[in-house]
C-alpha cells in the first residue's frame, strides 16, 4: 500500500463524510439537477475533461501496469467519449415522462404518467482493469439522470485515479460531485454514510460486503460482476473458418492481459477440431499478436499486482493440462506471457475460479450435453457466453438454442466475443453469481432513477370518483 500511496493522493478519513455530506445538501437544497440543461452542462464539462486529458490519462495507466497507450486511447477513452455523447444526444428522450395506456375508464379525463425522478445520491465504486471506460459509463448515466454522485476508482491504478479524480472533481459541479480515493479503509468509511443507490463493479467477494452493508440502510445496489464466460466451439464448423476464430478467440482471452471482465475464460472445442484451433491460436500468439512480447513491453499489459500474480501463475503451475504456448513469467514486472494450456478437464486448477489473467484453458468433447451440464453445475450464470456455429439460425441450429437456453449469461454473443460491450444501449450486466442490475444508455438512466407514477386529478368535479365512496347507490349496482 505504501507503494500505491506514493502515487495516489487518499483522502483524508475525516474528510469522507463531510464530502458525502456536501454533495446530499447540494442535491437537496438546490434542486438544480432537475434541469435538463444543467445535467447537458454537466455531461458536456465531464466530455471536455476527459477528452482534454486523453494523453494524461494513457500515460498514466501505461506507468500503472503498462497497458499500451493506444489500448487505451481506443478501448477507454474513446468507448468512453461515446457513451458520454450519446447521454448528452438522448438525455430529452430518456427523460421524457411516458404516458400511461389502458389507465381504468375512471380516469380516462386525467394526465396519468411515469416520470423520472432522480434518486439522490450515488455512490459509484470502480475496478482497476478498464479504470475509465467503466467509470464514465455509470458516471454519465448518473449525471444525465440527476443525481449528485461520490465516485471511488480502484486505488490498484494509482496515477490514473490521481489524475482521473483531479480532472473529474475539477470539471464537476462540487456539489454534486465528490471523489475520494483510497483503499479498503476509505471504502469502508463511505459506506458508513448513507447513499440513494450504490453501483459497484468488481469481484463478488467483496460485492457481497456492499451488498450486506448496503442491506443495513435498504440502500439499493448494482453489483458488476465477473465470472468464468465460456467459448463453446459447435462440432459444424468447417476448417477454413478456424483462422477467424482463432483470432477472436485469442483477442478475447489476452486484451489487456486477460483482466477482462468478459474475457473468454475458457473454451470448450469438440475433439473433431480442437487440435486444428488450438495449433492455429498458438500460431496467432507467436506469429501475429505478440511476437515480440517480453517482460516490461509497452504493448501489452501487465498483471496489476503482485497478489494476482502469484494467484495466476499457481493456476499454471498446479494445472495438469499441457502448456502449449507461454507460462513465462517475470516476477519483478508481474509479466506473464500469453499461455494456452492443452488437455483440461473440469477439475484442473484453472478451471475454478475466473482466471482474470493471459491464461486460456481448451477442454475438448465428444458429448455437448453431457459438456453443457457440467458447465451449468459448476459455472452457472456467466457474464457472457460465446458460441462459434456455421449456422447462427437459433430455429434451425438445435444445439446453439439448447446452449442459449441451458446456459443462464448477462449476454451472450454468437460468432464473436467481447463486443456486447460496446452497445451504447443494451442492457450490460449479469445474472446470478455474476451480478444483478444493469447498464448503459437508456439501461443507466433507467438504472440511475426511479419511475414514479403521477396522476393528475382535477377538483373541478367529483362525479367521475363517487363511485368508489361508501354510500350504495343504484349507480354503483349498475356497475
Ligand atoms: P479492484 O481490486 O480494483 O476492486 C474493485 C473496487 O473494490 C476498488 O475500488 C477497491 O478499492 C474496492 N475494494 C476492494 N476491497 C474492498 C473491501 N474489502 N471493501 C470495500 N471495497 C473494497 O478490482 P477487482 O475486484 O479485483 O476487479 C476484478 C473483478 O471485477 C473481476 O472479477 C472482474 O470480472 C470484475 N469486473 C466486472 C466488470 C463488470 O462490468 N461486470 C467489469 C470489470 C471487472
Amino acid at each position: 500500500m505504501s507503494d500505491l500511496k506514493e502515487h495516489l493522493t487518499f483522502t483524508p478519513i475525516e474528510s469522507i463524510k463531510p464530502g458525502v455530506d456536501r454533495v446530499r445538501k447540494g442535491f437537496h437544497s438546490t434542486q438544480r439537477s432537475h434541469s435538463l440543461q444543467f445535467r447537458l452542462n454537466q455531461l458536456r464539462n465531464f466530455y471536455f475533461a476527459l477528452s482534454d486529458n486523453i494523453d494524461a490519462l494513457s500515460d498514466a495507466l501505461l506507468a500503472d501496469f503498462r497497458r499500451s497507450v493506444v489500448e487505451t486511447k481506443f478501448l477507454e477513452i474513446g468507448g468512453g467519449l461515446k457513451q458520454v455523447l450519446h447521454m448528452m444526444s438522448k438525455l430529452e428522450e430518456f427523460a421524457k415522462p411516458e404516458k400511461v395506456i389502458d389507465i381504468p375508464s375512471t380516469m380516462q379525463n386525467q394526465p396519468v404518467f411515469i416520470e423520472k425522478i432522480p434518486l439522490g445520491v450515488i455512490l459509484i465504486i470502480s475496478p482497476f482493469n478498464f479504470p475509465l471506460i467503466l467509470s464514465i459509463g455509470a458516471i454519465a448515466g448518473a449525471i444525465a439522470a440527476g443525481n449528485a454522485i461520490v465516485f471511488k476508482p480502484s486505488e490498484l491504478t494509482p496515477r490514473c485515479s490521481e489524475i482521473f479524480t483531479k480532472i473529474l472533481s475539477d470539471a464537476l459541479d462540487p456539489d454534486f460531485f465528490f471523489a475520494v480515493n483510497g483503499g479498503i479503509e476509505e471504502t469502508t468509511e463511505l459506506l458508513n454514510q448513507k447513499f440513494d443507490k450504490i453501483m459497484y463493479t468488481g469481484n463478488a467477494r467483496v460485492g457481497k460486503i456492499i451488498a450486506q452493508k448496503a442491506a443495513e440502510t435498504l440502500t439499493p445496489v448494482i453489483l458488476e460482476l465477473g465470472g468464468k464466460s465460456p467459448v463453446i466451439v459447435l462440432d459444424d464448423i468447417e476448417p477454413e473458418n478456424i483462422p477467424m476464430i482463432a483470432r477472436r478467440i485469442a483477442w478475447g482471452r489476452f486484451m489487456n492481459c486477460g483482466q477482462t471482465c468478459i474475457a473468454v475464460d475458457y473454451v470448450l472445442a469438440p475433439e473433431s477440431i480442437k487440435d486444428a484451433l488450438v495449433k492455429e491460436m498458438v500460431r496467432i500468439i507467436k506469429e501475429e499478436f505478440y511476437p515480440q512480447v517480453k517482460s516490461g513491453h509497452a504493448d501489452y499489459t501487465h498483471i496489476i499486482s503482485q497478489r494476482a500474480f502469484n494467484r495466476i501463475t499457481g493456476m499454471i503451475d498446479n494445472s495438469k493440462g499441457n502448456i502449449v504456448v507461454g507460462g513465462d513469467r517475470d516476477e519483478n514486472t508481474c509479466y506473464i506471457h500469453p499461455t494456452i494450456i492443452d488437455n483440461i478437464d473440469w477439475d484442473d486448477s484453472t478451471m475454478e475460479d475466473e482466471i482474470f489473467g493471459p491464461l486460456l484453458p481448451v477442454i475438448s468433447y465428444t458429448d455437448l450435453k453431457k459438456e453443457i451440464k457440467e458447465l451449468t453445475s459448476r459455472h452457472d450464470c456467466p457474464l457472457n457466453q460465446y458460441i462459434f456455429t456455421k449456422n447462427p439460425n437459433r430455429s434451425e441450429n438445435k444445439d446453439l438454442d439448447f446452449i442459449l437456453k441451458s446456459v443462464r449469461s448477462g449476454a451472450a454473443m454468437v460468432n464473436d466475443v467481447v463486443m456486447t460491450v460496446t452497445l451504447s444501449n443494451a442492457p450490460f450486466g449479469g445474472v446470478g453469481q455474476s451480478g444483478y442490475g444493469s447498464y448503459h444508455g437508456k439501461f443507466s438512466y433507467r438504472a440511475f432513477s426511479h419511475e414514479r407514477t403521477f396522476i393528475e386529478e382535477t377538483l373541478a368535479t367529483d362525479g367521475h370518483l363517487s363511485w368508489r365512496y361508501p354510500s350504495v347507490t343504484a349507480e354503483k349496482e349498475k356497475l
